[in-house]
């Protein structure tokens, strides 16, 4: 994945004037390396700087630093260019290596100083020796920056709203604190949900706006906010037209867990939609001209005269600046990965993994508070049943669904695999350390790409008989027989008589099996910010705070109190897109 949007190339080439240092005599070729402090030549190295990797090509002569190029085009012009010129100027100038990064972008500079060290290294000279060869200390300030649009997060919802804002002549910068855009929307696994799409049409499904809304409002347990949900589902037949112009080619509709009829969208190859909307949408901002500060935290809401103002933001060197605007986005995400969030908005959810990126924090919640903006559902947590205990990896319920089932370390089944989210994790964390052992086998992985991928991984063990399985979870032998022959049972009569589950897929007689431990985590965090139907940010009286704006997993009311699988990404893309429109066209 590309680390920054911005295209910019920032190429130096300092050279300094021959004679400058009174050592540029010309010697004989063959004595250079002998006598010379280089070996005459022009070398290349590589470093990882702030947003992409930063090479640099030196010249040099038998007795001198001649010339050194720069190619730091990821970098953030505003920060690094003038930085890394200094640097390069200073060792020009020392003819020496004892120059210290630039505090304020200490990354890049760096890197660079690594990138000519090496550089040096392959010109055969003594680099401890040019190291003792000081130059004075630099240091640069971070400058205040301005724009129309600030947007607090380059996920789904934060760059569908500056694709939308700069499409319409609004300067945009987006604020984003890990290294990597697309949060959690990179893990968005499914694909997007829509009504009455072209798509559907093509292919004689008959579905309805009015279906969508009721599926995701019995899903939701009729907690949605109705109005939210009522923007969400007319919109979502826009947003995937939306993305399919921006090039997302999602042409494909299934059926998937909700829906009454065929309407989640993924790709022709039935891959998952996250990344693709993320490319897609990055390369959008790129043709745009949008800047992407990454690695840059939002740490503060500023206001003026009841009106969001701006951000104050954080650098990855630690510098603190101000990005003026007239209207701010928060589209920070949830805070599905912040342990000390989640236990106190629910206090039974104590000790759980998670399936989010770390950047999940919910920063854009208590941001938008101490911004005097109210919460809404914010209790509700979606926890995934089958996620692994250590990393929080999820395992798709496409594999539930295909045909395996769950044992806990007794070797006994407990549950009807296929109940709802909720009810299933319920079901595991009832067990034995609240772990659960998902049961697949070698038929299963032949035709389940998900599956083949986790034994790839390594999530999923190989175990060539049910002896080496009952083993491996720590179960009686016996008990592992007795209830791998009932459920063939079950799937052979059409009939599960101890857990009542109708979709009997695979009998799972034969081996080899692929086991995944497994047990819920943190999934999704429904509530947030509340909203308007336009994004406004609304107080705790109900009244818009002038400026403000939320889209995405921060806010709370659409989904109520469970989402569907394919809601996310329909979510993010529908208010993402009305934040960016909304914010642009209230600007004062
Ligand atoms: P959504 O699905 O709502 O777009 P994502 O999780 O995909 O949410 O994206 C939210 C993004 O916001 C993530 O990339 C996350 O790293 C970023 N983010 C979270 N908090 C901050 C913050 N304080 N400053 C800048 N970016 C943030």
């Amino acid at each position: 994945m590309r680390k920054s949007v911005r295209g910019i190339a920032v190429i130096l080439i300092l050279l300094l004037s021959l004679g400058a240092m009174g050592c540029g005599a010309k010697k004989d070729v063959e004595n250079q390396s002998e006598t010379g402090i280089f070996t005459p030549g022009t070398y290349t190295a590589e470093e990882k700087g702030h947003n992409g990797p930063i090479s640099v090509t030196v010249t040099v002569s038998a007795d001198k630093i001649e010339k050194i190029e720069v190619d730091a085009k990821n970098e953030t012009p505003a920060i690094a260019e003038k930085a890394i010129e200094s640097v390069v100027e200073k060792i020009l100038s020392a003819q020496g290596l004892g120059v210290d990064a630039v505090t304020g972008a200490t990354v890049s500079t760096d890197a660079v100083l690594k990138a000519v060290t090496a550089a040096l290294v392959q010109a055969g000279a003594d680099v401890e020796a040019l190291k003792n060869i000081k130059a004075e200390e630099i240091e640069i300030e971070v400058k205040d920056r301005e724009a129309d649009i600030v947007i607090i997060g380059a996920g789904g919802a934060g760059m569908s709203a500056a694709v939308e804002a700069a499409g319409s002549g609004k300067s945009v910068i987006i604020v984003e604190k890990m290294p990597i855009v697309g949060g959690n929307t990179n893990r968005a696994t499914g694909g997007i949900n829509a009504a009455e799409t072209s798509i559907q049409e093509q292919e004689g499904i008959k579905d309805t706006i009015e279906t969508f809304y009721d599926d995701t409002f019995k899903g939701g347990k009729e907690e949605n906010d109705p109005e939210l949900l009522s923007i969400l589902v007319e919109n979502s037949a826009g947003a995937v037209d939306w993305l399919n112009e921006l090039g997302a080619g999602l042409t494909r509709v299934s059926l998937s867990g909700g829906a009454t009829n065929p309407r989640i969208h993924t790709p022709a190859d039935g891959s998952a939609v996250g990344p693709v909307v993320v490319k897609v949408l990055q390369e959008k901002l790129e043709e745009l001209g949008v800047e992407i500060l990454m690695e840059t935290t939002a740490t503060k809401i500023l206001e003026e005269n009841g009106r969001a103002s701006g951000i104050e933001a954080s650098d990855i060197n630690g510098n603190t600046f101000k990005i003026d605007a007239k209207a701010v986005i928060i589209a920070a995400g949830g805070f599905g990965a912040n342990s000390d969030m989640v236990e106190t908005f629910r206090t039974d959810l104590v000790g759980f993994s998670t399936t989010n990126h770390s950047g999940a924090t919910g920063d854009g919640i208590e941001l938008g508070q101490e911004a005097g903006a109210a919460l809404d559902d914010i209790e509700m947590i979606q926890i995934h049943p089958t996620t692994d205990p250590e990393s929080g990896y999820m395992f798709t319920e496409g594999l539930r669904g295909d045909g395996a089932i769950l044992l806990n370390s007794e070797g006994r089944r407990f549950t009807d695999e296929l109940l709802t989210r909720d009810v299933v994790s319920a079901n595991i964390l009832k067990q034995k350390d609240g772990i659960a052992y998902l049961v697949t086998n070698e038929e299963m992985r032949a035709e389940n790409a998900a599956l083949a991928g986790y034994v790839t991984k390594e999530y999923a063990v190989k175990y060539e008989t049910l002896e080496e399985v009952a083993a491996a979870i720590g179960a009686d032998e016996a008990a592992v027989a007795e209830t791998m022959s009932r459920y063939k049972e079950a799937v052979t009569s059409g009939t599960d008589a101890e857990f009542g589950r109708t979709h009997l897929e695979q009998t799972l007689e034969e081996g080899p099996y692929y086991i995944l431990k497994v047990t819920p985590g943190i999934h999704h965090t429904m509530g947030g910010l509340k909203i308007d139907t336009q994004t406004r940010v609304l107080n705790v009286d109900g009244e818009i705070i002038e400026g403000l704006y939320a889209a995405g997993e921060v806010t709370g009311g659409v989904h109520g109190a469970n989402r569907i699988g394919g809601n996310a990404v329909t979510d993010i893309v529908v208010f993402g897109r009305i934040a960016g429109k909304t914010a642009g066209d209230e600007l004062k």
